[in-house]
């Protein structure tokens, strides 16, 4: 059986196409700012070597799914990191 997130319901291991699926739809929406491709991989270096990055996907801390929320303009480190 898959595990699913308490909180928000969806799988905890997500697949490389779950990833692209949710970041394809993030991308499509209208309205939102994204973060430059050069500060969007800076992020994501920094969440890679974070202790809270977990299934290679997501922040043990806002249980975010970091390939989505570093990609957002205002996206934020809840430990202030980036
Ligand atoms: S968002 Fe911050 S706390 Fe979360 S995994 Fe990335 S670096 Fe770590």
């Amino acid at each position: 059986m898959t595990k699913k997130c308490k909180r928000c319901g969806l799988k905890t291991v997500l697949t490389q196409d779950d990833i692209e699926k949710m970041v394809n739809e993030v991308m499509s929406m209208k309205g939102v700012r994204l973060a430059r491709e050069d500060e969007y991989m800076k992020r994501i270096d920094i969440c890679a070597e974070c202790d809270s990055f977990i299934y290679s996907s997501t922040c043990a801390v806002c249980g975010c799914v970091m390939q989505v929320r570093a990609r957002l303009q205002d996206g934020k480190c809840p430990k202030k990191k980036w």
